[in-house]
């Protein structure tokens, strides 16, 4: 059985040594002000830094869930409000956190064949704390790339940071951290782990404004997180579990750039496949704005239901459609723990049934 749910996802069979080990190791009553804990909180930063091409400057942090990530940014980056750029769900999720916290912060809407356009952002003025957008659009399986990312970099006014939710590809692509101020994922995506951990990067300007602004009204504050951080300790008793299976996953996963690669060939040939030769189309049309990690297909509902169907029947569980899309989409997760033999058994598949 294989999983293309794009999260919670297939997770890497080491997964299940990784467990007994943490068992036997002690990690499961380990003290998370120990010593012991320390020094694994240390490597796993070091080891995060170095497999993904982390900018050494920047300061990491361990959370929950991307989720706790959305509200921290408005608790405390953002006093007077947030500027959203969204073309899916997570996105539009994102701003409505942010508005439930910060009423002026406002949204603007683009398609998924579109990207935003830098050089018109109604709503962003000097008064705008963050900039905020989704790298990779999980819900209608659209991505950013680096130049559109770079090009709103460019733009924004001097105390503006730019936010990125990269929740489904970090990990599994290369990003550019330094055209950024802020970074996040959770665990259950490209990490191939069990939900319960996500890590937010910041840059040393993003520490710089969230020191000054000094929000200390949360349990999860920037500003107590970071003081605690220093030490390599957490605000309060972490998942000492998700940080170990994490620090020993990267151990043994090759650096990024490898990955980057080989997902993206893998895109590639699912598109080209899927461009021509089944029922089913891709979601989005354009190549520009078509996600590496998340692979959409759209088709009409009794057809999509069928597909799903018939392909659980022969053990691939296939993602369904999220939010608006939900009826008449599937989504394929083209996640790093997801071996190239599933990919290969997918392709079967539909070449056989739904050709
Ligand atoms: C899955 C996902 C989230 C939510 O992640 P949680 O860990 O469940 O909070 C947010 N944004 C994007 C783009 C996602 O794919």
């Amino acid at each position: 059985m294989y999983t293309f749910n794009p999260g919670p996802s297939q997770v890497y069979p080491q997964v299940r040594q990784y467990l007994q080990d943490a068992f036997d190791e002690g990690w499961l009553s380990a003290q998370h002000r120990g010593e012991r804990f320390v020094q694994l909180m240390r490597q796993t930063v070091a080891e995060l830094k170095n497999k993904l091409n982390i900018p050494q400057d920047y300061t990491v942090f361990f959370m929950s869930s991307a989720t706790e990530c959305w509200e921290v940014l408005a608790q405390s980056l953002t006093p007077n409000k947030s500027l959203h750029l969204y073309s899916g769900a997570f996105g539009e999720k994102w701003f409505d956190y942010a508005k439930a916290l910060r009423p002026n912060s406002t949204g603007i809407k683009f398609g998924l064949d579109e990207v935003p356009n830098a050089n018109n952002l109604p709503g962003l003025d000097e008064e705008t704390d963050l900039v905020c957008i989704t790298q990779n659009e999980t819900s209608n399986a659209t991505q950013l790339r680096d130049g559109v990312i770079l090009n709103l970099y460019n733009r924004l006014p001097g105390n503006t940071l730019l936010a990125v939710d990269a929740t489904s590809s970090l990990g599994g692509v290369q990003l550019k951290y330094i055209k950024a101020d802020i970074w996040y994922a959770s665990v259950q995506k490209c990490f191939g782990q069990p939900a319960g951990l996500s890590i937010m990067l910041l840059s040393p300007r993003a520490v710089e404004r969230f020191r000054k602004i000094n929000e200390r009204s949360h349990y999860n504050s920037l500003t107590a997180q970071y003081e605690k951080m220093l030490n390599f300790q957490t605000t309060h008793t972490p998942n000492v579990l998700g940080i170990y299976l994490l620090s020993r996953t990267l151990h043994d996963r090759p650096g990024i750039k490898v990955t980057h690669q080989h997902l993206q060939d893998r895109a590639s040939k699912l598109y080209d496949y899927f461009d021509q030769a089944t029922q089913l189309t891709p979601m989005v049309q354009t190549p520009e704005t078509r996600s590496t990690t998340v692979i959409g297909l759209q088709g009409p509902a009794p057809l999509i239901d069928e597909v799903k169907r018939r392909a659980l029947a022969q053990g691939l569980q296939l993602g369904s459609g999220y939010g608006n899309w939900k009826p008449t989409s599937l989504r394929i997760a083209n996640f790093p723990a997801i071996p190239d033999a599933a990919f290969e058994q997918l392709v079967q598949f539909f070449a056989k049934e739904f050709a």
